[in-house]
This record gives C-alpha cells, sequence and structure tokens, in this order.
C-alpha cells in the first residue's frame, strides 16, 4: 500500500502586479508552489498513466477503438507535456482590479511563469498578471 499523504510543495507568495488597457497597474499577491523535478514527474506519470490507462481500456471496445485509442493516446502526451513544465503552478491571486478598483481574490491555475491573462469576476476585464519579483531580472537573455 502506497503512502496516500501528498509531500509537501513550498507555496510562496510573490509580489506581482495586476494590469488592464487603459488602467495603471496595481499591486497584487500571487501564490504559486514551486514544484520540484521529482513532483513535476509525478505529476506528468500519474496523468499519462491515467489518459494511457484509458487507451488500453478503449482498445477491448469495438469499432470506438478506432477513435478512443488514438485520442486518449495523444491526450496523454498533451497533458504530460503540460505538466512537465509547470515549475511554477499559480493558485491564486490577491490584488484590486485596476479598471474596477474591487479588492478581491482572483482564482488561477496552471502554470506561472511570468504573465498570465486573468478575468476579473466583478467587471469583467481582461487584466494581466505579471511577476514583479523576475521582471527586472528576465530582461537578460540567458
Ligand atoms: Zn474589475
Amino acid at each position: 500500500m502506497e503512502g496516500s499523504s501528498p509531500s509537501i510543495m513550498p507555496i510562496v507568495e510573490i509580489p506581482a502586479t495586476l494590469a488592464s488597457f487603459g488602467s495603471p497597474p496595481t499591486a497584487a499577491r500571487a501564490t504559486v508552489v514551486i514544484q520540484t523535478p521529482g513532483q513535476r514527474f509525478a505529476r506528468t506519470a500519474a496523468g499519462l498513466g491515467v489518459c494511457w490507462g484509458l487507451a488500453l481500456a478503449g482498445l477491448f471496445i469495438p469499432v470506438a477503438h478506432f477513435i478512443l485509442v488514438p485520442t486518449f493516446v495523444s491526450a496523454g502526451i498533451v497533458v504530460a507535456i503540460l505538466r512537465a513544465r509547470e515549475d511554477r503552478r499559480l493558485l491564486k491571486v490577491v490584488g484590486v482590479c485596476p479598471r474596477c478598483g474591487v479588492s478581491q481574490e482572483f482564482s488561477a491555475g496552471g502554470r506561472f511563469q511570468s504573465e498570465k491573462s486573468l478575468d476579473c469576476p466583478k467587471c469583467h476585464t481582461r487584466l494581466t498578471l505579471s511577476d514583479a519579483s523576475t521582471a527586472a531580472t528576465e530582461s537578460t537573455p540567458s
């Protein structure tokens, strides 16, 4: 039996800015999970395993397997690529919308490298979340 408790992932708050067209950007705080290569690999393998398991199950369904198998095989590859790249996973953003001025918590997900699009739930303005901590340092090409 495997240990079911998830390994502790470092959760950090990083300074960020929220910007929208025509309004000055406001300060925000983004909560991200820093995933180690091992944790990324585990999530990658799990996603691949689920999709390829479904593909394998689809093999035994007559006719439908022509569609199911290639669909789940390619879905597994897509999921694996997305998860393997999730070195910093965004959990939530707390800040003030630059358009309507409402302080709120934005629910978010997926990879967060330096910029991400968000929608304000109050005024439905498309906002751009920028990582304020790396914006200054990432300008130099590596
Ligand atoms: Zn708003």
